[in-house]
């Protein structure tokens, strides 16, 4: 049974980076925030993180730790909930399984989840030897033996992209129909060569040594890259006619982060900007310095 708890000033779906910072500095104005998250998102699962500001290596579930232990210490109150929808009425209607909570401002930060395709033992390696981001691991396929698997035409232009950056020992393996004949002169100019087949096991104990693909072929491997785009955690938002990108996918937001509703911001890789956390970070400092705004504006 549902049942109004509070009114806050402004409540944030999602403890990522972006919700995390958001809640940092909101809690900082000394207004009344609630963050909600349900656990276990995208930022949970980097292991290694190389490229925020000042950490050397720092995994994405410290950074989450520290940022909870952090907006706890300027009162923000932190629920553990998944939310379900969220309306606006006269203030914000944010609903979670058991509650429904009140709110002037929302900032949603509720990120995004990478498709995966189904390969035995993929998840024993991701984040260690699998990736699915050039800009967060890149880096971590210098100078390995590198396979780049897609289902999609843009996917020769990550592995051509990768050659150039990180490593010249590179096969293309597409999950597709039929090879692009438009882009098998450009792999071959580039040495780099192109299957196209089903991978169905990675092959490895600790260290990953090989995939099988479907009929028993075995391509060596040290490092995989994955390229199948990812989807929204938006079910929540389905109440609102918000205004997407031309593919109807990403939302579209000003330059505060703002939707096209006003008061609901969204931040991090459900919009436009790129998928990193100190990107995702800086927006949600950037929606709760708007907030502080227009809340003294009231
Ligand atoms: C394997 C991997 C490695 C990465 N490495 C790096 C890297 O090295 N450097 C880098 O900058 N970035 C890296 N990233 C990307 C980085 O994690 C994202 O850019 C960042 O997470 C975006 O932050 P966010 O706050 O938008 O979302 P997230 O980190 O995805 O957090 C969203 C939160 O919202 C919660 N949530 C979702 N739906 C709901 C709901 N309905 N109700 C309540 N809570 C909800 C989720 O549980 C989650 O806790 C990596 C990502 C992955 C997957």
């Amino acid at each position: 049974m549902e049942q109004i708890v509070d009114l806050y000033d402004c409540i944030i779906i999602g403890a990522g980076p972006g919700g995390l910072q958001a809640a940092i500095y909101l809690g900082r104005y000394n207004r009344k925030a609630l963050l909600i998250d349900r656990g276990g998102g995208r930022t949970h699962h980097a292991k290694y993180i190389e490229n925020f500001l000042t950490q050397k290596e720092i995994s994405g579930k410290q950074i989450i730790k520290l940022g909870l232990k952090q907006a706890n210490g300027f009162n923000v109150k932190i629920e553990k909930g998944l939310v379900t929808k969220v309306v606006k009425k006269e203030y914000f209607e944010v609903a979670t399984i058991n509650n429904l909570y009140l709110s002037k401002f929302v900032i949603v930060s509720s990120g995004v989840y990478d498709n995966l395709p189904n390969i035995e033992n993929l998840h024993k390696f991701l984040g260690i030897s699998i990736f699915t981001c050039i800009d967060c691991d890149g880096y971590r396929t210098t100078n390995k033996k590198l396979i780049v698997i897609g289902n999609h035409i843009k996917s020769v232009h990550l592995a051509i992209a990768m050659k150039e950056m990180f490593t010249k020992d590179i096969t293309l393996l597409l999950y597709t129909d039929k090879a692009p004949e438009e882009y098998k002169q450009e792999l071959e100019d580039e040495h780099i060569p192109l299957i196209i087949s089903k991978p169905v096991k990675i092959i490895g104990d600790s260290k990953m040594e090989a995939i099988e693909l479907h009929d028993g072929r075995k391509i060596e491997c040290e490092v995989i890259m994955l390229h199948f785009g990812y989807k929204l955690n938006d079910f929540f938002l389905s109440e609102f006619n918000l205004k997407r990108d031309q593919n109807g996918f990403k939302f579209i937001v000003n330059q505060n982060y703002e939707s096209s509703i006003s008061g609901l911001y969204i931040v991090g890789p459900l919009n436009q900007g790129n998928d990193q956390v100190v990107i995702a970070a800086g927006e949600g400092a950037v929606a709760a310095i708007d907030i502080k705004k227009r809340l003294l504006e009231h």
